[in-house]
């Protein structure tokens, strides 16, 4: 029985394409996926997707963030604000619908057809927020862990956004086995950090430009505000090591968080 409940997926296999060991038939084989979309969505999802509380905080957070911009030392130079892209910039929201409409939760390899379809929507306030820093003559730099691998994809659902990303104006950098591997040491606290430290430095490879040393990222900059949605897209903390009272007076100044009840650390 099909029902609103169920959507349908047909794949039909030429019969000139198929190897002869491989054959279902002598004729053309047709095959049809059935999946069940009554699954109950998370009440987290629900919050994130269709609560104007959600737009509200987020938006209210760039609203703060925005205004700390404004109280930044005027001759400083080089200055970075170093973001997330995941439920900071890019809203994936309606990816974990779907996985949850289907009974299914997350995967490497559903998760990569999302990325690489470019569709994420944006995360409220996030785009004002990155123009401020622009006109304010700073830059971006989004520290993402998202495979390295996908940045091209990244890249291209900023654009289509219209966030005006430049080579110049932001540096997108995804995770990549260095990043992983950098943990072990002693002044790497999270997978973030070891590219906090090249931004810093002016050694960051910047996935979106082709510029190499001539580049203006290969230079050392200081960052100024870091925003996410995962305690660990502060530079030194980890889940476990996060000490409240200390991050509370930088937060609404250098640190900015935003909600994400769907996914985190802190599962
Ligand atoms: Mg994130």
């Amino acid at each position: 029985m099909v029902t609103d409940k169920i959507t349908q997926s047909a794949k039909v296999y030429p019969y000139k394409d198929m190897a002869e060991d491989a054959m279902l038939s002598d004729h053309c084989a047709v095959s049809v996926e059935l999946f069940d979309n009554s699954h109950k969505v998370s009440t987290a999802v629900q919050w994130q997707t269709g609560s104007k509380e959600h737009q509200l905080l987020t938006a209210g957070v760039y609203q703060q963030a925005q205004a700390a911009l404004a109280t930044l030392p005027k001759d400083l130079q080089n200055w970075v604000v170093v973001m997330d892209v995941d439920e900071t910039v890019l809203d994936n929201s309606a990816y974990q619908q779907h996985r949850e409409s289907l009974g299914l939760g997350y995967s490497s390899e559903s998760w990569s057809a999302w990325v690489a379809s470019e569709k994420a929507g944006l995360v409220p306030g996030a785009k004002g927020f990155i123009e401020a820093v622009f006109e304010h003559g700073g830059q971006v730099a989004l520290i993402t862990n998202r495979d390295k691998a996908l940045d091209a994809h990244t890249w291209n659902n900023l654009i289509a956004q219209h966030i005006p990303v430049t080579a110049e104006n932001t540096c997108l950098v995804g995770r990549s086995a260095a990043d992983k591997a950098a943990v072990a040491q002693p002044q790497f606290v999270n997978d973030k950090d070891l590219r906090r430290q090249q931004l810093r430095d002016g050694s960051i490879a910047c996935s979106n430009s082709q510029n190499g040393a001539a580049s203006n990222w290969q230079q050392p900059h200081h960052i100024v505000m870091q925003i996410g949605d995962n305690i660990q897209d502060f530079a030194g903390i980890t889940q476990e090591s996060a000490d409240i009272k200390a991050l509370l007076p930088k937060l609404g100044n250098s640190l900015f968080l935003l909600p994400n009840p769907m996914y985190g650390s802190w599962q």
